[in-house]
């Protein structure tokens, strides 16, 4: 892939607050200094890339294909290179991510969940139609646009993302994304496609009822045997008796061992505990 437009150096931003750390990135506040205009700007060093920078390029092309096509994809609006750095403005999310917000303010009844799983399969769908494949879909990479309890949800961090070329559907396999939100096929080495996606939201809808994860253990390696078992529980009960059967049916939708067998994005948003707004508490039993 040819590398994207280099621009001149940035002498147009002021840099502020450390939003957030990751492994090759760090994101801070930027301030534009002619609109006075603030951004998150994710700020990569390129030693660190070395022999990674198809990883960013991939990130760029990515965020310039969906960004703008959907408001709930995190809107890339400036991109420029030094010769140190490789620099990312996005609009800046204040509400924080989801991971805190559900710290902040408690796990979500199953109307806001299902409302907010709603979105993130819509939103999922559009970014598979195009392609792409998220691959890090996790609570910390799903951020607020502002702090108001409606605010809209923004799908961020495409760093792992991957253009999937449709037609010759490489089954890439390196092992990638966060533990515990990773699919089995992952572990397996069975190539990751669209459906990495679906398990990982299915983690996440579990995660935003009850607050934990299905397969949170004391070590990685237990971890990862219990993703590639499938070995889950709606337990323990106390966490687990008001939540309705129609969510629980959804979480295993989602959360099917074999990739091959599991919904589409487009499937899973016809299933009934989305349709019906998760207003389905009073199942006959
Ligand atoms: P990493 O690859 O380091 O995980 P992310 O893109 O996920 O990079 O950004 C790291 C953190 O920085 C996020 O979890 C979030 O807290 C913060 N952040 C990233 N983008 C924005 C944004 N547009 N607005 C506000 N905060 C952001
Ligand atoms: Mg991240």
């Amino acid at each position: 892939m040819p590398p994207p437009e280099v621009k001149a150096a940035p002498c147009r931003y002021r840099t502020g607050k450390t939003l957030g750390k990751g492994s090759f990135s760090i994101v801070k506040e930027a301030f534009h200094v002619d609109s006075g205009n603030v951004y998150a700007c994710k700020i990569i060093n390129k030693k660190l890339m070395t022999g990674r920078e198809a990883m960013v390029r991939n990130e760029v092309k990515a965020l310039k294909q969906l960004s703008y096509g959907h408001p709930n994809v995190v809107t890339l609006h400036d991109y420029f290179e030094t010769t140190n750095n490789i620099y990312l403005c996005f609009n800046m999310c204040t509400g924080g991510e989801l991971l805190q917000r559900i710290h902040r303010r408690g796990t979500f009844n199953e109307r806001d969940a299902a409302a907010l799983m709603k979105k993130l399969f819509h939103v999922v769908k559009y970014i598979h139609d195009t392609g792409i494949v998220h691959r890090d879909l996790k609570p910390d990479n799903l951020l607020f646009d502002t702090d108001a309890e409606d605010a809209e949800i923004q799908v961020a961090d495409f760093g792992l993302s991957r253009i999937m070329d449709e037609q010759k559907m490489s089954l890439l396999t390196e092992v990638c994304g966060t533990p515990g939100y990773m699919a089995p096929e992952i572990y397996k080495k069975l190539g990751h496609g669209k459906a990495m996606d679906i398990w990982s939201l299915g983690v996440i809808t579990y995660y935003v009822l009850v607050g934990y994860t299905p397969f949170e253990l004391a070590s990685t390696e237990a971890e990862m045997d219990a993703v590639v078992a499938g070995e889950y529980r709606f337990e323990p009960e106390k966490y687990w008796s008001n939540i309705s059967e129609a969510a629980k049916n959804f979480i295993a939708h989602c959360l099917v061992i074999e990739h091959g067998n599991r919904p589409s994005a487009e499937t899973v948003l016809q299933h009934r505990w989305l349709t019906d707004g998760g207003n389905v508490l009073l199942d006959p039993t």
